[in-house]
């Protein structure tokens, strides 16, 4: 293929991703968005089995077969509340063929005597955000797998020997450039993989989902290094593409969190607290409730906000809770359904499930939009929800919480929340909403829980 019309059909598949990305932005657009993706991605595929510089189809076609029952049986396998362990495993591998291409390219540039300034610049930076990627990923898919613990792993002097890291890794890099050598290559390399680990360790509990939204921003990056090494064009724009998007959700999740950026790259937040300064639930009780007693106060109820968290997912219980929206619509009861913006596991996990189960996307309203109707609504129905709504994140300095926006569901005339027991959520601290006089809790798994409710709705 001529080298005009590889960047022609390039182009094409850099627009059609750009169409995937904005379709993405909107649950209404997202099934769009997504089919864009995939035939940009066909057609890059495609294009580079033709690319001039391709000289042998055996590696590529093994490397294609490999990934693509890997990816199939992930994919079939994997269960949706274990997504955020999937992308970050899946970014790892990003990270890892970065460094392995810098060297590999390194080797061969080195064997031809073609050592340029630029090269060499590429594939140093390259190789380092590429091994910062791996390492990081991998300590981020051991927290979120529940392989390693999710609390922040804090010790004297971890910012100095970030910092200090971050400076050798930079005079490796131009040591580097100025005078070449793989062992400068390799030992940046290290360094790199040893930074990556000490970047994410520090965050925990409800912090991951920044960390995760981060870590896929860094393998864009190191995605756009890998394709100035090897001169491709698709590589570096679809590298862009997905490091500044990666970037854009990072911020937009720290906002949503109320955290800085930079003190969540810090670490630190998210944990469990030595000692509570606020006060302590010990020796408070809970009142629980059965499905019959909530149907009957719902059923005459003007309006129900529900607020679906991640319990929701795990029981999958969204085609129940539409039953229950249908029901109670049909009783002319106003219902509504509040988002929290770190709600379940992923960035926009319960509009997922939501839009999955036919609930119309104009009941369906984000934090800010939402939080003001509380105080004029007779139930708030939490369905597997916790972190999201605890009080704590507006009243106890010392809870991990601190500082996080929270649906306002304490506002309500009576909250119900379904779960099987008194766990706490992901940031492993008890809710404070839990003991208050309007709170009731009903106890069980979701799906039989909601399902319970719309039998005994229609039942009176
Ligand atoms: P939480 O993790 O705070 O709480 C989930 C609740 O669901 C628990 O209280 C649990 O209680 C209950 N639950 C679990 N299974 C069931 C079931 N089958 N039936 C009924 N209840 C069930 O979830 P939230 O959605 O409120 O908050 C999300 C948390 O996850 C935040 O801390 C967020 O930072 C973090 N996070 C979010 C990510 C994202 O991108 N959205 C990524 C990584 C982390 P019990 O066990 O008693 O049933």
């Amino acid at each position: 293929m001529s080298p005009d019309l590889s960047a022609g059909i390039y182009l094409v598949a850099t627009v059609l991703f750009i169409l995937g990305l904005k379709g993405l932005a909107s649950p209404k657009t997202a099934l769009r968005g997504n089919t864009y993706a995939m035939v940009g991605m066909v057609i890059a595929i495609v294009a580079t089995f033709y690319h001039k510089d391709v000289s042998s189809y055996s590696w590529i076609v093994a490397g294609l077969v490999i990934g693509a029952i890997i990816g199939s049986v992930a994919a079939v396998r994997i269960q949706m509340t274990d997504m955020p362990q999937l992308v970050a495993i899946l970014h790892s591998f990003v990270g890892l063929s970065a460094v392995l291409v810098a060297i590999g390219t390194y080797e061969m540039h080195a064997r031809m005597d073609a050592l340029g300034t630029v090269f060499l610049i590429e594939v140093s930076l390259g190789s380092a955000i590429g091994a910062i990627t791996f390492t990081g990923s991998v300590v981020a898919f051991g927290k979120l797998q529940g392989l390693l613990k999710s609390n922040p792993l804090i010790f004297k002097g971890q910012h100095l020997l970030n910092l200090a890291l971050i400076i050798i890794i930079g005079l490796l890099c131009y040591k580097c450039v100025i005078s070449p050598s793989v062992g400068y290559l390799i030992l940046l390399t290290i360094l790199a993989f040893a930074l990556g680990v000490l970047i994410v360790v520090p965050v925990g509990g409800a912090d991951m989902p920044v960390i995760v939204s981060m870590l896929n921003s860094y393998s864009g990056w190191a995605a756009a290094a890998t394709g100035f090494t090897l001169h491709n064009n698709l590589l570096i724009t679809t590298g862009a593409l997905v490091g500044s998007s990666g970037a854009i959700l990072s911020y937009i999740m720290c906002k949503a969190m109320n955290r800085s950026f930079f003190s969540v790259i810090l670490g630190g937040f998210g944990g469990e607290t030595e000692v509570a300064s606020g006060e302590s639930n010990e020796g408070k009780s809970v009142s629980s409730a059965g499905a019959a007693d909530a149907g009957f106060m719902m059923e005459n109820a003007t309006k129900i906000i529900i607020v679906p968290g991640y319990g929701m997912a795990v029981a999958q219980a969204q085609q129940a809770v539409k039953e229950l929206f249908d029901t109670l619509t049909e009783m002319q009861v106003e219902v509504k359904f509040a988002i929290h913006p770190v709600a379940g596991r992923m960035p926009g996990h319960m509009n997922v499930l939501l839009a999955e189960a036919d609930i119309p996307y104009d009941v369906v309203e984000e934090l800010e939009e939402i939080n003001g109707e509380f105080a004029t609504t007779d139930i708030a129905l939490v369905i597997g929800a916790n972190d999201i709504l605890n009080p704590a994140a507006k009243t106890d300095k010392s809870s991990p919480l601190y500082g996080m926006p929270i649906l306002d569901a304490y506002r309500a005339k009576q909250v119900f929340i379904c779960k099987r027991s008194m766990s706490s959520g992901y940031a492993g601290v008890d809710n404070d909403l839990f003991y208050y006089d309007n709170c009731s809790l009903i106890f069980g798994d979701a799906k039989v829980t909601v399902e319970a409710l719309v039998e005994a709705i229609r039942e009176s």
